[in-house]
């Protein structure tokens, strides 16, 4: 008991070590890794981030002009991100919000552009 009296004494008068959550909650770090997000507009269907991401977690249809990302499966590793040279894929620094049903994030895109995207880029 007296060798705890120093450390219950210390607690007793230090700063709080937890948060009031959600009263106060935790800004998200700077270079946090969330959510991916893809501006459709500029990607080009080349297929990269799917290639690349380790967890298989990225689909493209290039002939459809669509995109697909499973949140469920992804290890929010950025890899994609990096590999994308239209700079269309970008990372959230905030998690995502816990969800009960799983659902894939399916973008389309403009098929006119994928076609002159592979275009310029033989
Ligand atoms: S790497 Fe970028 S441009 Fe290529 S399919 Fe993925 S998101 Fe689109
Ligand atoms: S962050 Fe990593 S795991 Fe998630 S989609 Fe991109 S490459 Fe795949």
């Amino acid at each position: 008991m007296f060798t705890m009296t120093p450390v219950l004494v210390r607690n007793f008068f230090s700063k709080r070590a937890t948060r009031r959550y959600p009263k106060v909650s935790r800004h998200p770090f700077e270079k946090g890794r969330g959510a991916i997000g893809n501006d459709i507009a500029r990607c080009t269907f080349c297929g990269i981030c799917a290639a690349k991401c380790p967890s298989r977690c990225i689909a493209v249809d290039k002939k459809k002009a669509a995109w697909q990302w499973d949140p469920f499966a992804c290890v929010y590793c950025g890899v994609c991100v990096d590999s994308c040279k239209s700079g269309s894929l970008g990372q959230d620094n905030s998690y995502r919000r816990p969800a009960v049903v799983r659902e894939l994030i399916l973008l389309k895109g403009s098929q006119d552009h994928g076609k002159e995207a592979s275009h310029h880029s033989q």
